[in-house]
């Protein structure tokens, strides 16, 4: 395990004060430089494509991209000089999907198989993308890590280690501020980008919904805190304040282009 007590410090710390948000973004800003985040971010996606298996279907693949290509000119106000990347991991067992810091997005197909329609993907790809606008890798890693460490990793420096933090980033936990934080990101870019914003609830239901295996899967999607009832609601109070109206479920197309995963 790479968990170091200063890390579950700082969590702890945050989960009972409530002025966190503000001080974790200001050590973020500070310590991690864009460029560093970026470069550590391709260092560990290099990682994940060799510890997991893309997708081998382009047009797959390119639907996905697309898909959040509709998102990110929303997020790119929010935090611009971030080009994003976006891929489709085969494991149709699992039920997941996550940011790397510097804009590497990885949904896996097992995630696209329970979805019923592109609205929810776009939920899930708009609340990664949220992550990665507020830098919660970046200041996570940076605290864990220290910039140091962080400064010779984005070099390259520590394969083995890198190889470590990449393959926990599937199951890293955001504080409950992260979460909430990503949430609003993630309803605000699927409205501005025409889709219907309850395809994140209706997809946060669905899994609610699925046996207690699959569940577990979710937690590691939205790690739990807050609980999913108070952030159904919290998202529910976003829609109506973001005032949403329609939007689009792409559903045709969505069954169309991901039609080789259910072969
Ligand atoms: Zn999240």
């Amino acid at each position: 395990m790479l968990q170091r007590p200063l890390l579950v410090l700082l969590i702890a710390t945050c989960a009972l004060s409530s002025g966190c948000g503000t001080s974790r973004r200001v050590l973020g800003y500070v310590l991690v430089p864009d460029e560093t985040e970026i470069e550590l971010g391709t260092q560990l996606a290099a990682q994940i494509e060799t510890q997991q298996r893309l997708h081998p279907n382009r047009r797959l693949q390119s639907y996905i991209q697309r898909v959040a290509a509709a998102l990110i000119p929303f997020a790119l106000e929010d935090r611009p000089g971030i080009h994003y990347h976006v891929k489709v991991l085969d494991d149709p067992e699992e039920i997941n999907a996550f940011a790397v810091l510097g804009g590497y997005l990885y949904v896996y197909s097992g995630l696209l198989l329970i979805a019923e329609d592109e609205a929810e993907i776009a939920g899930v790809l708009a609340h990664e993308i949220g992550h990665i606008v507020g830098r919660h890798s970046a200041n996570q890693l940076a605290a864990r890590f220290g910039m140091d460490l962080l400064t010779s990793l984005a070099l390259g420096e520590d394969l083995q280690l890198l190889g470590e933090i990449a393959s926990q980033l599937g199951s890293a936990r955001f504080s409950r501020d992260d979460e909430r934080e990503a949430d609003t990101f993630g309803v605000r870019y699927t409205i501005a980008a025409g889709y219907d914003p309850r395809g994140l609830l209706r997809f946060f239901e669905k899994l609610n919904k699925l046996e207690t295996r699959r569940r577990s899967d979710l937690e590691k999607l939205f790690a739990s805190h807050p609980p999913t009832g108070e952030r159904i609601r919290r998202i529910e109070r976003l829609i109506d304040q973001y005032g949403a109206s329609g939007g689009q479920n792409y559903r045709t197309r969505f069954v169309r282009e991901t039609a080789v995963l259910r072969r």
